[in-house]
């Protein structure tokens, strides 16, 4: 336990009780029996040190725990997941969202109402039963509204768009502890905010989110030894210069680590994979699959799947663990960089990072107008590459980092920015890198709008929300 916290805690003779008796929900003090339980995020590289953790139930436990935040001077945190690397709430009031996670279809509209604290899997699972799918990612595991706020870079990308681009109204608790509703008529500039810039703006309580008539897709992985990366990577790239909008798509590098949860074919080996999701027949997603089958895999999963079930494509880890991450978007990239990328990655036996991906973006996602959500520009990126590994045992965040920029710098010339927002990660590079995600007009506006509702920074700790927290003031 902290005993700044403790300190703190004394010093200002909190009234737990009269918050307790507030909510709904759980107040957790230092003291108390779950605090450790409540406080862990998924990312096992976060502590979290608060001094007070509020899982609350619905809206009004949010915003008693935003006004006890604000007339105790501390400061407050959102956590659904902890999928996110979010700043340490140290000393400050945590708010776990992880018990709202209510959801409401209209399958006639074809949206859903999701409360803040849902995981994905806690929306495709009902949507599936009325053959209808969501814009979520690789994890059906991290939270709707965490994922959203970052941009939500999913297996819909190139169908359907960025997840912020699926969101129709957001009910959000701001610092002054009001219930607001973000829309494109009410409160249109943080509606603008809240689809891209990140979580420093409020306590998102529910969001209305478009979902999709894909009960089935075509999808999967095909895998290859590494040492076949120099082929498979080409192919990768010639591939996705013209392939249509229902195809979204990346190649990665993966060291599989040797543990249980990682079937026996791929435990402690490394592979060179291309994942797909098709929003096809089986037949069409064939045909489209044809050119990465014909470099020959030593694994093939591709095949229809309900959409509730697209985590398989990934097999993201499911299970906490410690998770370092950072990435750039790219722009023009040409043939000639691959073979420059890899070198830069160098033997996957000696890699720092886990696994180091290239995403097929565009479609969609780049046909949206630039000023319609906080993504700004960067819309033009057709490509992200992203190094995420788990620092253990020999391997350090440092080491993984230093692997990062040196691909970053093979690819310099097509580099647009840092990011994107769910993919920045928490190094060394985040202060500058912010601007460069928002580009320079975007995230002075983003400034703006945190500057008239959170004047005092209440949520100077939001995980992704980085854009306001460094914001001028
Ligand atoms: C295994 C894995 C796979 C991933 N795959 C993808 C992917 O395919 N595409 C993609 O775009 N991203 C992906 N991400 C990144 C992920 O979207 C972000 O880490 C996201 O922030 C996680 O949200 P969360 O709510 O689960 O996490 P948390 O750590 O609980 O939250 C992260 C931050 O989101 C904000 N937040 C969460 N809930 C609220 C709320 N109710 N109100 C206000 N702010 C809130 C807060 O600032 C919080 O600090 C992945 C991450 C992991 C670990």
């Amino acid at each position: 336990m902290d005993q700044s916290n403790t300190v703190l805690l004394e010093r200002k003779e909190m009234p737990l009780d009269a918050l307790r008796a507030q909510v709904r929900g759980s107040v957790y003090g230092l003291e108390d029996a779950g605090f450790d339980e409540v406080r862990q995020c998924w990312n096992l590289i976060v502590e979290q040190s608060p001094a007070v953790v509020v899982v609350a139930e619905g809206a009004s436990d949010v915003q008693a725990a935003v006004d006890f935040a604000r007339e105790n001077g501390l400061k407050v945190s959102v956590q659904a997941t902890g999928h996110g690397q979010p700043r340490n709430c140290q000393g400050g009031v945590l708010i776990n969202t992880s018990r709202m996670s209510g959801l409401t279809i209209d399958v006639a509209s074809q949206t859903a109402r999701v409360g803040g604290g849902a995981k994905w899997i806690d929306v495709l699972n009902p949507a599936q039963e009325v053959g209808l799918a969501g814009p979520s990612g690789s994890s059906p595991y991290v939270g709707v509204v965490g994922y959203t706020l970052g941009g939500g870079y999913g297996h819909l990308l190139r169908k359907h768009g960025l997840a912020v681009d699926c969101v129709r109204s957001v009910q959000i608790v701001t610092a002054d502890g009001q219930l607001r509703t973000a829309s494109p008529t009410e409160n249109a500039d943080l509606f603008w905010a809240l689809r891209g810039g990140g979580g420093g703006f409020g306590v998102v309580v529910e969001m209305e989110i478009a979902l999709f008539p894909h009960a089935e897709v075509y999808g999967g992985a095909v895998l290859f030894p590494a040492d076949r990366a120099e082929e498979v990577f080409p192919a990768y790239f010639d591939w996705t210069q013209d392939l249509p909008d229902e195809v979204t798509s990346q190649v990665c590098l993966i060291n599989f680590p040797p543990v249980p949860f990682v079937p026996e074919p791929l435990r402690g080996k490394a592979f060179a994979m291309v994942t797909a999701c098709i929003c096809t027949d089986q037949a069409t997603g064939e045909a489209l699959m044809r050119p990465m089958r014909q470099v020959g895999p030593a694994i093939d999963t591709f095949g229809m799947m309900p959409f509730n079930e697209t985590g398989r494509i990934a097999n993201d880890p499911v299970d906490p663990l410690p998770a370092v991450g950072t990435g750039v978007m790219l722009k023009g990239l040409t043939s000639e960089a691959i073979p420059a990328l890899l070198a830069a990655i160098g033997p996957m036996a000696q890699s720092a990072n886990l696994k180091i991906e290239l995403r097929h973006l565009g479609g969609a996602m780049g046909r949206v107008s630039h000023e319609e959500t906080a993504i700004g520009c960067r819309r033009e990126a057709e490509y992200l590459v992203y190094a995420l590994g788990v620092p253990m045992g020999p391997v350090t965040p440092a080491m993984m980092e230093e692997q990062a920029e040196r691909v970053f710098q093979a690819l310099a010339p097509y580099v647009v920015c840092r990011g994107p927002l769910n993919f920045l990660g928490e190094g060394t590079v985040k202060g500058e890198a912010i601007r460069q995600v928002f580009g320079e007009a975007d995230f002075q506006r983003l400034g703006e709008i945190k500057q008239a509702l959170d004047p005092t920074n209440l949520f100077c700790n939001a995980g992704l929300g980085i854009a306001v927290t460094d914001a001028p003031r």
